[in-house]
């Protein structure tokens, strides 16, 4: 190994965010410095360009989802997105009688605080639990419905533990009692096929800077046969069919489509590939350090995900001695919350066992060197942190 590598520092962070692909950058970049027309403006050659620029993106989005490109609407990101699907669909919908909405304890609060924004405006809301694995047990949802349910939004894969809901299953339930089903998709779109579950949404959140694109963009999808009445959350232009009012970001929208179309193509091969890695690094983990325990699915589980909690060590002391490696303890819009992770809690977790897990993840960029380095780095550093805790049996 060269000297110059070895404190490189190494990002297994990509449930946070990701890099951004190059090929999306390049594909952005002629739309800041020569196609800049408002897609709106539609008057003249820029506006034409920058418009046509923004349809493929649309119909790139669109293919890969398996729908229509008329369902998307080009939002800020995932949690725009998700905020448009329930407070558009609840506000929208009030007057039919329909007051109640159901989330799980596992969702990213993306969901729940919009969820509990709608409560304090008057919904019933219920919180269905998760199981141990965090995965959310269609059985919960079907017995939580009621004549009065109007929406359930659960995720489609979970930011913390990687588990991948059975949202198919889900969301048949939902339609056989005419209940409206969003799911908030984030970390699943270009890592998992979503084909088959889109079928049973009724509303769909993704985010470009999750899948290698750039941040600040992201779509909801609505299924326009299902009747739906969604609210704007602001008003102006009436761009986005009157849903989402404002000049489109065009060199974000043309890099939400690249990237889409990218982890479209490449997503077997790319998944593959990730997933030996993770099982290089929960292997070599587990060899190094005792008294390990890994949170979440060993099935249906994202391949770049893996939550370990070690025994007896603070997961902030751990990261604070990992400085040269980027991963993280909870998610990182709560990172810096003293709570432990709501998930993991949710999944029946001691609260110290909680707080000594960390949350690895790989992706696209990830090498096999970067994998055996990091594990040694934890390594170490559980090592010293265990040899100053009181806890610790094995200390000298
Ligand atoms: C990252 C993430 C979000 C927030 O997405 P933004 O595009 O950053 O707003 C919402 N939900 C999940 C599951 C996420 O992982």
């Amino acid at each position: 190994m060269q000297a110059s590598t070895q404190k490189a520092p190494i990002y297994l962070d990509n449930h946070a965010t990701t890099r951004a692909d190059p090929r999306v950058v390049e594909a952005m970049l002629p739309f800041f410095l020569d196609e800049y027309g408002n897609a709106a403006s539609s008057s003249h050659r820029f506006g034409w360009a920058a418009a046509d620029a923004v349809d493929r993106a649309r119909e790139q989005v669109a293919a890969a989802l398996g729908v229509e490109p008329g369902g998307i609407v080009f939002t800020s990101g995932a949690t725009e997105s998700n905020n448009l699907a329930l407070k558009g669909l609840a506000r929208g919908s009030s007057g039919a009688g329909r007051t109640h909405l159901i989330t799980a304890a596992s969702e990213h609060r993306a969901v729940l605080d919009p969820m509990k924004r709608l409560a304090r405006e008057g919904f019933d809301l219920t919180i269905v639990g998760c199981d141990g694995e965090g995965l959310v047990d269609p059985d919960r949802v079907a017995a939580a419905i009621t004549d009065k349910t109007l929406m359930v939004s659960v995720m489609t894969a979970n930011n913390e533990v990687g588990a991948i809901n059975p949202i198919a299953e889900i969301g048949r339930i939902c339609r056989a009692r005419g209940v409206f089903v969003h799911t908030d998709a984030a970390q699943a779109v270009g890592k998992i096929p979503v084909v088959d579950l889109v079928n049973h949404v009724d509303l769909l959140s993704l985010s470009a800077h999750k899948l290698y694109g750039p941040k600040g963009i992201g779509a909801l999808y609505v299924n326009r046969q299902r009747g739906m009445k969604l609210l704007p959350l602001f008003d102006g232009g009436g761009h986005e069919r009157g849903l989402r009012s404002g000049t489109l970001p065009v060199p974000l929208v043309v890099g939400l489509g690249a990237a889409v179309a990218i982890a479209d193509r490449e997503r077997p091969a790319e998944a593959e590939q990730i997933l030996i890695l993770r099982e290089r690094l929960k292997t070599a983990l587990e060899r190094l350090i005792p008294a390990t325990q890994v949170n979440g699915p060993a099935a249906n589980r994202l391949p770049g995900n893996l939550n370990m909690s070690f025994q007896d060590v603070d997961g902030s002391a751990l990261l604070m001695t990992l400085r040269d490696l980027a991963v993280s303890s909870g998610s990182a819009c709560s990172s810096t919350e003293p709570e432990p992770s709501h998930v993991l809690m949710a999944m029946g977790l001691d609260e110290e066992t909680a707080r000594a897990s960390l949350r690895f993840g790989l992706g696209r960029f990830t090498t096999a060197d970067e994998v055996d380095r990091a594990a040694q780095a934890v390594a170490i550093a559980v090592a010293a942190l265990r040899e100053h805790s009181i806890a610790w049996p094995g200390r000298g």
